[in-house]
């Protein structure tokens, strides 16, 4: 049960929040990106009547976004070794595959997983431990070089074991899905404030009651729920300082990594043969480094690709604290590629395409900012400084997939009815493994990975 609010969801520039009385539900979503707006969406459908405001410091229709799920494409999968993550995609996908809303930006071409581990056949037992039959298979490498008329035979097989073929997965048209899932949630009744947030507001006792941004305008609201990606550590650094509340800190529970991703703009020929390929991945063991996967063309027949390196950002966030956050600047320096990153991306081509790569034209670099935690888990979960604050986000490199489904279980998470698996999951505070298993925590540091002039 959603409990009734003590202050209205409202732009209430500069006045004190503590006069307000309200009527009905009200819930602050900061972050428009996939947690943000899975959120919004599915409160706003289960509960018509409340106040939900999502705010974002970008227009959810703006032409450059900083957010992770605002993106060309992405892959969706169910492929998981972890059963929890399987069943959560397959439940993901079904919305994908069935709702008018999603249909129109899910293709399923099928993902071509190159194995280095038991990978495949983790994923296929947990297929068959949820009952759930598809068109999917562990194939030998010899076999699997001449599937897809041969698009990936110049691919890097060393240390594989076999390939994971899953013609039930695919990917989706991210920015264009988030778009038109935002609009829907506004024309049920959600209201998009674009604004930036500079801190979170409490009162007295400690209980968040709304945030105050950078323009100085506060909004209230009794829940309010942090979707904020790889900005999260950030905004409760800045938050715990001017609040003095220092337990709001993320602390080593979320790192804000980067990666980058690279375009090739395909000619008509090259763009007939890679049309309809499949999402490729090259999968590694944390030794070796993160997977690295391949999208198919978008229909500006651009091959979309992202690189080996997960790297850090460390920079002093306010005088003697360090954190890991995306640059400084409003839309964090998105397409400013170093050369060095740009060269280091060169690698990701080569291993799925070799030779075929060499001589397109690379029309596009932007990097990415995520936020991970060191079990590759979300977390979605009450904050447990302040009553009234929530934190939904963690994608940790592979959160878009369950767009569909993810707002379902924050809201579980807002009406306390998680499951007790999911909720310890994804907890606040929980045990969290060394990271040094987790091939995809970030690992290197971007200053070194700058052009030297831009270190000055
Ligand atoms: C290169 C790359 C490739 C990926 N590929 C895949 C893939 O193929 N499949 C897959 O499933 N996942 C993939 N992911 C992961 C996925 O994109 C993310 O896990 C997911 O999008 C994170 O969603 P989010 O809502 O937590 O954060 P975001 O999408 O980053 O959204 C956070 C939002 O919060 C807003 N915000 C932050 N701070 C403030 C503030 N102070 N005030 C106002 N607004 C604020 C930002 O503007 C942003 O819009 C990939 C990630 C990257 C980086």
């Amino acid at each position: 049960m959603l409990r009734p609010h003590l202050c209205d969801c409202k732009n209430i520039s500069r006045r004190a929040t503590s006069k307000m009385t309200l009527s009905k539900p009200s819930f602050l979503i900061i972050g428009a990106g996939v947690f943000g707006v899975s959120t919004a969406y599915h409160l706003i459908k289960k509960h018509p009547d409340a106040l939900v405001t999502l705010v974002d410091r970008d227009a959810f229709d703006a032409d450059n976004r900083v957010a992770a799920s605002w993106d060309w494409n992405k892959a969706v999968r169910a492929d998981y070794d972890d059963i929890v993550y399987c069943k959560l995609a397959l439940e993901a996908q079904d919305v994908f595959k069935s709702d008018p809303l999603w249909m129109p930006y899910f293709h399923m071409t099928g993902v071509y997983w190159i194995c280095r581990s038991d990978y495949a056949k983790d994923v296929i037992n947990n297929y068959k431990k949820l009952g759930r039959k598809a068109d999917i298979s562990a194939v030998p490498v010899d076999k699997a070089r001449k599937m897809y008329g041969g698009l990936f035979d110049d691919a890097d097989y060393t240390g594989v074991t076999e390939v994971l073929v899953n013609r039930t997965s695919g990917w989706a048209a991210a920015g264009d899905c988030l778009r038109a899932v935002t609009k829907k949630a506004v024309e049920l009744g959600v209201r998009y404030v674009t604004a930036e947030v500079a801190t979170l507001q409490f009162d007295d006792g400690g209980h968040c009651r709304g945030v105050k941004t950078v323009r100085g305008d506060v909004l209230t609201a009794s829940h309010v729920t942090l979707c904020t990606g790889a900005f999260t550590p950030k905004l409760l650094e800045l938050s715990a300082a001017s609040s003095g509340l220092t337990d709001l800190r993320a602390g080593s529970r979320i790192v804000a990594g980067g990666i980058t991703t690279e375009m090739a703009q395909l000619d008509e020929k090259s763009y007939e043969r890679f049309a309809s390929m499949p999402v490729g991945f090259q999968g590694y063991t944390a030794d070796i480094g993160p997977f690295i996967g391949s999208l198919p063309p978008t229909k500006d027949k651009e091959l979309k690709w992202w690189g080996q390196t997960i790297f850090k950002n460390t920079r002093e966030v306010l005088p003697g604290r360090y954190i890991s956050m995306p640059p400084p600047e409003r839309d964090y320096a998105q397409w400013r590629v170093s050369g060095r990153l740009k060269e280091d991306i060169r690698h990701a081509s080569n291993v799925f395409y070799g030779r075929k790569g060499a001589n397109w034209k690379i029309e596009k670099h932007r990097i990415c900012w995520d936020a991970f935690t060191t079990s590759g888990d979300f977390i979605i979960s009450p904050h447990s400084t302040s009553k009234g604050l929530y934190v939904a986000t963690c994608g940790s490199f592979h959160g878009y997939k369950f767009f569909p489904v993810l707002g379902k279980y924050v809201l579980q998470m807002l009406e306390g009815s998680l499951s007790p698996e999911l909720a310890l999951k994804w907890a606040w505070d929980r045990k969290r493994p060394d990271p040094a298993l987790n091939p995809e925590w970030p690992r290197a540091e971007m200053k070194d990975l700058l052009d030297p002039s831009s270190k000055l």
